[in-house]
């Protein structure tokens, strides 16, 4: 009984394995609280697509991160997968006996969650960035109308 559950080390090539556009982790469905935009279809970690509609930059209409296609938070949903047998083996092989070993793969996934909103605030950032520099080039305008 050998359950080796190694990390990709990175070099493996174009491996096609869906991965969520906001945070690029893999998208593992059953383990994952995943959502789909309804309009076009594309999965994401709920946290993710979540914090993206919250900060969405312009604070317009927000838009699909993949297709830029307009959404709201009404055109999410939550998908649910099936799992073929028990799905409580499934969790007693995620969760090594090791309490050491959880505790670091609970890291991990801290990790990947700040990872993720780390993305979605940079991005808010450089728009913001982008919106001061508008301000900045108009301001001088206004004191010489002054
Ligand atoms: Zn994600
Ligand atoms: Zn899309």
């Amino acid at each position: 009984m050998s359950d080796s559950n190694s990390p990709p080390s990175g070099g493996g090539g174009s491996v096609h394995k869906p991965i969520c556009t906001i945070c690029f982790e893999d998208l593992k469905p059953i383990v994952e609280d995943l959502q789909t935009l309804l309009i076009c279809g594309h999965v994401f970690h709920e946290l993710c697509i979540q914090q993206w509609l919250e900060y969405c930059p312009g604070g317009k209409q927000p838009t699909c991160p993949v297709c830029k296609q307009s959404c709201s938070r009404q055109n999410i949903t939550r998908l649910y997968f099936q799992s073929t047998g028990d799905s409580t083996q499934l969790y007693s092989s995620l969760s090594p006996q090791d309490p050491a070993n959880a505790n670091a793969q609970a890291l991990v996934e801290e990790v990947k969650k700040l990872e993720g909103k780390l993305a979605v605030l940079t991005l808010t950032f450089e728009n913001q960035q982008l919106h001061l520099k508008k301000v900045d080039e108009e301001v001088p305008y206004m004191f010489a109308l002054f």
